[in-house]
């Protein structure tokens, strides 16, 4: 098992590889890889991170194939689903590093402050307009 402090030290390693340009997250999937987690998988992180297409985890901590165990929903929030996701890596795979993954220019977030400022219209009527037929 994986402590904590070495995951994050990880993480740490693989995100200052892709910041410099010499990730080498290609190696981490190559075919001996995907043999050897046919089976299995032993994830030493989890990551609550954001739908946004600008930050997939693995590839901005330079990690490969059965290295993290990656929840992605849009302002990385958590519902009681995100919840019972990390709780099962946790407890089925003894990840004991959790991380909650922001980023700056959060496409969810300014959406969500934008529509707070100025509601603009009902969840359901935006619904309904924008499944219309035309
Ligand atoms: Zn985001």
């Amino acid at each position: 098992m994986v402590s904590a402090l070495e995951a994050l030290t990880r993480l740490k390693e693989g995100n200052r590889r892709f910041v410099a340009g010499t990730a080498m997250r290609v190696a981490a999937a190559e075919h001996s890889r995907r043999i050897e987690l046919l089976d299995d998988q032993e994830p030493f992180a989890i990551i609550l991170g954001c739908s946004d297409s600008r930050v997939p985890a693995e590839i901005v901590f330079d990690q490969g194939l059965g290295d993290l165990f990656v929840i992605r929903v849009a302002g990385n929030i958590v519902a009681p689903s995100q919840i019972g996701s990390i709780e099962f890596a946790a407890d089925r795979y003894g990840v004991r590093l959790v991380v909650v993954l922001g980023h700056s220019g959060c496409g969810a977030v300014i959406a969500s402050l934008e529509e707070l400022e100025r509601p603009s219209e009902t969840p359901n009527k935006r619904h309904a307009r924008n499944c219309e037929i035309h």
